[in-house]
């Protein structure tokens, strides 16, 4: 099976080719990610309303939505501009008036003629003790009155689509659903009481209730199970093609690591230990090694990954170590040049930045292996780059890689190992979805002597106080970074606000002291500032938050974030954990601007009670659910538009077993069975896993 599969082209022809689905419409739905029948069939109502027949609208409690069969009377057109038109209606029991505002009376008079009966529906209130239907949802004659569902179905919806379009959308993409074959293992299906795909998909968009709307509810469950199940077989096939590659031998002899260590001023964690022990036995095996580094901020990874670079030098090849931007691929580069010295290893950078000569210079170094090391960005990735004798990969603060990455580098090393670093402690379930194809190390204790660092929570109304208490700390010679938040949606603004909060502060604090470095700034601009903090000459570093990943200047013992109410908490935790890195006691000041919703206060709560990453990453999960725990843009872990991680957490697992265990039997995905869970992943859009297969 090379391509799409026929049965699914129905699902995936272009919206417009839907019945009720205008060019126009077509243009709106994709404006909000619904491009396909498929998109729209799995864009699942999250409430419904209770549109059951009333004999009347006495006996509601109001404001409420009310479907009730009523008698027009008269009609009172609007008095003057702007004013309402009026219909007084009767139902069984008592008046009421619908009310339309800009309402043309010659349409009003044509839809509801006086003496007719309509059903109508919509929302009543009560306005100066009369009860009123301001534009009714629905006013049909009452042979249509069974056009309207007793529940109906809301969407969450944004850009000028409307309810009623997208419900007929999503109706007449129902209409095109195939008959699919089961790709679910019979007995859960059966145990869990699942409905087959097509049953599903239609019962959630037909909603006979609340409770059809929970997570529990046995069609929703199934369709996130499905959701995970082809994630969890994406992983579990790249894993079968890992385990079925052969890896490279890299046998560490100790003669590059051992004067390296000798020239630390410290000696490694338990953990760290224990780390490089685990990574340097997975490189001496035949088998390729694909493991994750977990390690809170501060937890010393940069050495273990050091240490593992080396061990694939000293067994005669080469290194790569992969960061998410250019600023931690130069302090990288940095911090670890005098290490490699120590060893009389090659350690060289390449980024974006490289062009030219220069550029040309660097590949051909690399390719001859005269380079050993080489660190960098996603520059990294291209095309041209080839190495000598690639025998590890090491990608720093993997959140923001994803699993196509990672399987992209695999391809360039040809059989070499790689090892993914994470700062994001995070849940299980959240663990099992970005990494299920991985095995994992954890550093779980930080290098002695840190002081917790102290953290508290004001109001900006402050501000005056902060910067007072800035200025004596920059006398004591502390240095300080300053986090201005991306807000809006133009980054234009945010760096103007960011730009306005540098020049109070060097006019308050002198010029010289402050330094300022954003995300749009000349890469050569960027450096220098980045150095001048570094190198201490500069005091207080504003930021927007470009220095959130990796930044690491032990001398900053002051972070101060403004508007961190609007931050996610993994966010908030590693902005927090760029100090706290030296000997001085460490102060966060998390500034919000009044007032304060119950989520962000709860939020800049738990980061003041608590430094543990794994316990903000659990709180965050359950505030927030999975989607937006890691899930910003350039996040690794999928979106998934059906499955809660936060409350399906233990579908995962299942998941991930259900799907290695259907690769041990059926690694080619040719039963039945492993036939239709092709189909599944064609149709979550798994293009990437069908290619593993053929790999395979
Ligand atoms: P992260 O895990 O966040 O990447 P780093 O590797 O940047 O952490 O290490 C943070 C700081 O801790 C660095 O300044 C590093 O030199 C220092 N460090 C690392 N390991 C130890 C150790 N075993 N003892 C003391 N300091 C250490
Ligand atoms: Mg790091």
């Amino acid at each position: 099976m090379t391509g799409r599969p026929e049965i699914l082209f129905p699902l995936f022809a272009g919206a417009d080719t839907l019945k009720g689905v205008g060019p126009k419409t077509a243009q709106n739905l994709a404006q909000i990610g619904l491009d396909t029948p498929r998109d729209l069939v799995f864009s699942l109502p999250h409430s419904v309303l209770d549109r059951r027949r009333r004999a009347s609208i006495k006996g509601l409690e109001l404001p409420a939505i009310a479907t009730v069969e009523v008698e027009i009377g008269s009609h009172v057109p609007a008095r003057n501009r702007g004013g309402a038109y009026r219909i007084n209606v009767s139902d069984q029991e008592v008046e009421f008036q619908l009310l339309f505002f800009h309402g043309r009376s010659r349409y009003l008079e044509a839809q509801c003629p006086e003496g007719s009966r309509r059903l109508v529906s919509g929302k009543v209130e009560l306005f100066d003790g009369v009860a009123q239907m301001v534009h009714p949802d629905h006013i049909l004659p009452l042979v249509e009155a069974k056009d309207i569902p007793l529940f109906e179905p809301v969407y969450p919806l944004t850009h000028g689509v409307t309810q009623k379009t997208m419900r007929k959308a999503v109706q007449s993409a129902l209409q095109r659903l195939p008959e699919l074959d089961e790709w679910i293992d019979p007995g859960q299906a059966k145990r869990e009481g699942w409905p087959g795909w097509n049953a599903a998909v239609t019962a959630v968009h037909h909603p006979e209730g609340l409770d059809d709307l929970a997570a529990e509810a046995p069609a929703r469950t199934r369709l996130a199970y499905d959701e995970l199940f082809a994630h969890q077989l994406t992983l579990a096939l790249a894993r079968q093609v890992e385990r079925k590659s052969r890896g490279i031998v890299s046998i560490a002899t100790g003669r590059l690591q051992a004067p390296v260590l000798a020239a630390l001023p410290y000696k490694p964690t338990g953990a760290q230990a224990r780390a490089i022990d685990e990574i340097t036995k997975d490189m001496a095996a035949d088998r390729r090694m694909n493991r994750l580094l977990q390690g809170d901020v501060g937890s010393g990874k940069t050495l273990v990954a050091f240490m593992a670079l080396l061990a694939a030098v000293e067994a005669g090849g080469q290194g790569v170590m992969m960061a998410p931007t250019g600023i931690l691929a130069q302090q990288h580069y940095e911090g670890l040049r005098p290490l490699a010295e120590q060893a009389g290893v090659v350690l060289e950078l390449l980024t974006g930045r490289d062009k030219g000569a220069e550029r040309r210079a660097k590949l051909a170094a690399l390719a001859a292996g005269d380079i050993q090391i080489l660190v960098g960005t996603h520059a990294v990735f291209q095309q041209d780059v080839a190495f000598r004798a690639l025998r590890l990969a090491v990608v720093d603060e993997q959140h923001r890689f994803g699993v196509r990455q990672r399987m992209e580098l695999a391809e360039k090393g040809k059989g070499a190992d790689v090892l993914v670093m994470t700062a994001t402690p995070i849940p299980r379930s959240l663990a099992l979805a970005q990494y299920g194809d991985m095995d994992v190390s954890v550093l779980d204790e930080k290098p002695p002597g840190r002081k917790p660092v102290k953290t508290a929570v004001l109001s900006t109304e402050r501000m005056a106080e902060v910067v007072d208490h800035l200025r004596q700390a920059i006398d004591e010679g502390r240095q300080c970074y300053w986090v201005c938040p991306l807000v809006g949606e133009s980054e234009v603004m945010d760096l103007i606000a960011a730009e306005e909060r540098f020049k109070h502060l060097r006019a308050t604090l002198g010029e010289g002291t402050v330094g300022l470095v954003h995300g749009q700034m000349p890469p050569a601009e960027k450096d220098a500032a980045m150095q001048a903090f570094q190198s201490g000459a500069c005091k207080v570093l504003v930021a927007t938050t470009v220095i959130e990943v990796g930044v690491n200047v032990p001398n900053a013992s002051i972070m101060v974030i403004e508007r961190a109410e609007i931050f996610g908490l993994a966010q908030l935790h590693q902005l927090r954990g760029r100090v706290g890195r030296g000997s001085a006691q460490s102060t966060c000041l998390l500034m919000y601007q009044p007032p304060l919703s119950e989520g962000g206060r709860r939020r800049l709560e738990v980061l003041r009670e608590s430094e543990d990453g794994f316990v903000i990453s659990e709180t965050d999960l359950q505030m927030r659910g999975a989607g937006d725990v890691i899930g910003t843009a350039q996040s690794g872990l999928p979106r998934f538009r059906i499955a809660d991680l936060e409350r399906q957490a233990d579908l995962m697992a299942v998941a991930q077993s259900d799907a290695r265990a259907l690769l041990t039997t059926d690694p080619q995905l040719s039963s039945m069975r492993g036939r239709a869970a092709r189909v599944l992943l064609w149709l979550m859009k798994q293009d990437q896993a069908i290619r593993l297969i053929s790999v395979g």
